[in-house]
């Protein structure tokens, strides 16, 4: 499977339509929240249920079949989110209504669309002009239209590649990678990626207009006008997130055919008050599913020791997250923790005789040079 995401730009009538089409998707999801109040429900029991409601507002009849029945999915898929954060130990309530803004997607699965010409052509509602920024590989699976908070509109198209088109994976070209707060990665071959803490950044500004949302009358013109300037900024510190994550999934899919990473405990992690905004803020969950995506191969192994072990006699050396350099006593070992930690999650995978054999000088000039193109790379995008 294969994801792509485009802008919409929708005519104002276009936009309407659009609308209209999450709202009648929200008024069947808060049908089902209704419905499953008496007990939980399977998706075969929605799917019954919205043929039912179908026979009773016959207007259902002018959307979509497939959509309206990708409201029983999600509907579904939220009720086992929510079991399984109950089987975390985590407090919850039952499943809330979606109010007006809380529902902002649809989806169209199967059929019902055609991409073509810069144009996206759904059933029952038109064609839509489409900023297709790259060919599309495979076949389109399924289209999910977005309203962002901020109004502007995306296209995320699902496409399914033949099994012919599967990539051959040398095993040679492999690199274990350590997530971390102040690195945000540190790779078995050396190569530091800083955290841009995107959040930490924005946050004087984002404040500000959040002071400017609580002075100005509830409602009013203006209070609207520094809400949606709030939801911006909202969206700029998103997108310049998933910018860099991009970037860094891309240059790691590019040159690594396999990449060890640990198995991540946020919720663990996220306890952890001191640090939560930043664990948050950073958003390796993200990262790591975008790399799973790009990458030939991604491996996640269980975490246990990898920052305390010596990764050259594996000898246990505790250290506080304070404590920046590994330095062993056996050994004598001395390099930054994170790199400790990242050879350590490769070796869970390739045991350290086996890799000896590779060169370590040949492999630590591309990669500066990589990290030099990606440092400049940051620096015009904050410029
Ligand atoms: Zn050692």
């Amino acid at each position: 499977m294969r994801n792509y995401k485009f802008r919409l730009y929708p005519t104002v009538s276009q936009e309407d339509v659009l609308v209209n089409n999450i709202n009648v998707c929200r008024w069947v999801y808060n049908k089902f929240i209704e419905y499953s109040k008496k007990g939980t429900v399977s998706q075969f029991d929605l799917q019954d249920y919205l043929m039912e409601l179908k026979q009773q507002e016959s207007w259902l009849y002018n959307y979509n079949a497939k959509m309206l029945q990708m409201v029983c999915v999600q509907m579904s898929g939220s009720q086992k989110a929510l079991k399984s954060l109950k089987e975390n130990g985590r407090k919850t309530g039952s499943l809330r209504f979606a109010r007006y803004g809380e529902y902002r997607t649809f989806i169209y699965n199967q059929s019902g669309y055609k991409l073509e010409n810069g144009k996206l052509i759904l059933s029952k509602i038109g064609d839509i002009k489409i900023k297709q920024h790259r060919e599309i590989q495979g076949k389109i699976k399924q289209v999910i239209i977005t309203k962002t908070k901020s109004g502007k509109w995306y296209c995320s198209v699902t496409c399914e590649l033949d099994k012919t088109q599967l990539p051959i994976i040398n095993f040679k070209k492999v690199v274990g990678i350590d997530v971390g707060i102040k690195n945000f990665t540190y790779d078995s071959d050396g190569f530091v990626a800083p955290n841009p803490l995107n959040l930490k950044k924005l946050l004087k500004p984002l404040i500000r207009v959040q002071k400017k949302m609580a002075r100005r009358k509830y409602g009013s013109n203006n209070y609207l006008k520094a809400k949606k300037w709030y939801q911006i900024m909202h969206e700029r510190i998103a997108s310049r997130r998933k910018d860099f994550h991009h970037k860094l999934s891309t240059i790691y899919a590019r040159k690594y055919d396999v990449i060890v990473v640990e198995k991540l405990n946020l919720t663990g992690m996220v306890k952890n008050h001191h640090l939560a905004k930043s664990i948050l803020d950073s958003g390796w969950n993200d990262f790591l599913q975008k790399l799973e995506y790009k990458t030939k191969m991604l491996i996640k192994v269980d975490p246990r020791n990898t920052s305390v072990e010596c990764s050259e006699c594996k000898t246990k050396v505790p250290k506080t997250l304070a404590i920046r350099i590994h330095s062993c006593p056996q050994c004598g070992l001395e390099i930054d923790r994170d790199h400790n930690a990242s050879i350590n999650i490769l070796h869970k995978v390739i045991p350290s005789e086996r890799r000896e054999s590779t060169p370590v000088e040949i492999s630590k000039r591309s990669v500066t040079q990589e990290a030099h193109v990606f440092r400049h790379r940051q620096f015009t995008l904050s410029a």
